[in-house]
């Protein structure tokens, strides 16, 4: 039997892995010139640096844990995010550690099915946020920073969205696996490189339309393709666009695509010659009214030379997605200048621009109001015998996620092998 996967991100080479194990002739068309997708790991200064996905988000109980595992892979567990976190409040400077540790205990405490609970199921991260501070009864700076966490940290960066936007209920189908935050040495290039192995690869092949009748044919500009089956891995706004034509057309995917929502997260890699700033420094948040580069991470240990990471939400902050991107990494700079005034120049820098890519669009999928986790099953639904469907916006319980991606790759594979 003959299967084709369009997309080679963890979710379509982990399909295309599966179904070459059992035997079956597999081709990957990769619009790219690479593989790996939003899992990019890429040099910086000389040193390797996740620009997409980087961590393996709980590792216990954590399907990618098998994987490292077996391959035999080294990785560092960064602990949970509040671990070592410090709090700098624009305009007051370092905010005392009963301030740090409302954020910490805030991230914690605040659970989606509660407040979800306590205002229904149309609410939004702002409507939570309100509703969590007054309930906890929180006051001054303490209160200032939990809103914060939850509305620019947890709704803006974690998920992604923005928190008028992102439903409470919605993102509460995420299972969050216990054990901190893990990296793979030398970054996640080593899954996708270890999932690729073998495969036969087009790359810079765009997938134009996929005719699935009692044949399948995937016709790119370079011509087309015959297969018995097709595993279609590309992200949600590929598919929200109608970038590629399905034939016969699929407008019950194409409704649930268009609830869901695309995230944007970005990061500004700086790569510094010395290692200049205080333990502190190790994890730090900055608290503004413009939410401006709000989580920084020392990713130093992982690249193995000093590494500072801005993590940001771009649309977070007015104007920030019309400023070009070195404009973007002196306004990160300046932030890091304010809370740590020694700062040297970097000996390089790095931004990415997911939110432009124009086969992401974004960081990662997200339920929106007005959706429902069941938009996400539904895009992970076979159409017919011959159509099959992988991504991590397929997967309620793990979106957003590189597992939630190699999750869909297995489901899929396993669904065409049966
Ligand atoms: C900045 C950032 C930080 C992140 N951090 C983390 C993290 O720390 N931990 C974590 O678990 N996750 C993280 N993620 C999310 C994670 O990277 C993604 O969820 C995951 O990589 C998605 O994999 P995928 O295979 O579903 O999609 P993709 O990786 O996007 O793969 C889809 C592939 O389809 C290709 N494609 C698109 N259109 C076509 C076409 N017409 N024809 C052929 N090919 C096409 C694309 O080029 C792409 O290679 C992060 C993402 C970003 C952007």
């Amino acid at each position: 039997m003959r299967a084709i996967v369009v997309g080679a991100g963890v979710a379509g080479l982990t399909a295309a892995r599966d179904m070459h194990r059992a035997g079956l002739e597999v081709l990957v068309i990769e619009a790219r010139d690479r593989i790996g997708g939003r899992t990019w790991t890429a040099d910086v200064g000389g040193v390797p640096v996740d620009l997409g996905g980087s961590w393996i988000h709980g590792p216990f109980g954590n399907p990618l844990s098998a994987e490292v595992e077996a391959a035999g892979w080294d990785w560092k567990n960064d602990g949970s995010w509040g671990m070592g976190l410090s709090v700098f409040i624009e305009g007051q400077g370092w905010a005392p550690a009963h301030v740090a540790s409302s954020l910490v205990a805030t991230q914690a405490d605040f659970d989606g099915d509660e407040a979800t609970a306590a205002l229904g199921d149309d609410a939004s991260y702002s409507a939570a946020a309100e509703w969590y501070v007054e309930d906890r009864r929180l006051s001054g700076d303490a209160r200032r920073v939990a809103r914060f966490g939850i509305e620019w940290l947890e709704a803006g960066l974690n998920i992604g969205g923005l928190p008028e936007v992102a439903s409470v209920s919605g993102c509460a189908c995420y299972h969050l696996h216990p054990g901190g935050n893990a990296v793979i040495s030398g970054g996640y290039i080593r899954l996708v490189d270890s999932l690729a192995d073998g495969l036969e690869i087009q790359t810079g092949s765009p997938v134009l339309s996929v005719e699935h009748g009692a044949e399948v044919i995937v016709s790119t500009e370079r011509g087309s393709h015959r297969a018995d089956r097709v595993v279609v891995a590309v992200p949600l706004t590929i598919i929200q666009r109608g970038a590629i034509l399905f034939d016969p057309p699929l407008p019950r995917y194409q409704l649930a695509a268009s609830r869901l929502a695309m995230a944007s997260l970005e990061k500004v890699v700086f790569r510094f010659d010395d290692h200049f700033w205080p333990d502190h420094g190790r994890r730090m948040t900055f608290v503004s009214d413009d939410r401006r580069f709000p989580t920084w991470i020392d990713m130093s240990h992982h690249t193995g030379a000093p590494t500072l990471v801005a993590f940001y939400n771009p649309k977070a902050t007015p104007g920030l997605t019309d400023r070009p991107l070195d404009e973007r990494a002196r306004m990160a700079l300046g932030v890091l200048k304010t809370m740590l005034p020694r700062c040297p120049d970097p000996v390089a820098v790095r931004c990415t621009d997911w939110l432009n890519d124009q086969l992401a669009l974004g960081s990662y999928s997200y339920v929106p109001i007005g959706a429902t986790p069941n938009d996400m099953r539904t895009l992970g639904t076979p159409a017919s015998n011959a159509l099959f469907f992988a991504g991590e916006h397929t997967v309620p319980e793990s979106f957003g996620t590189v597992h939630g991606a190699y999750v869909s790759g297995r489901r899929a594979a396993a669904a065409v092998l049966a």
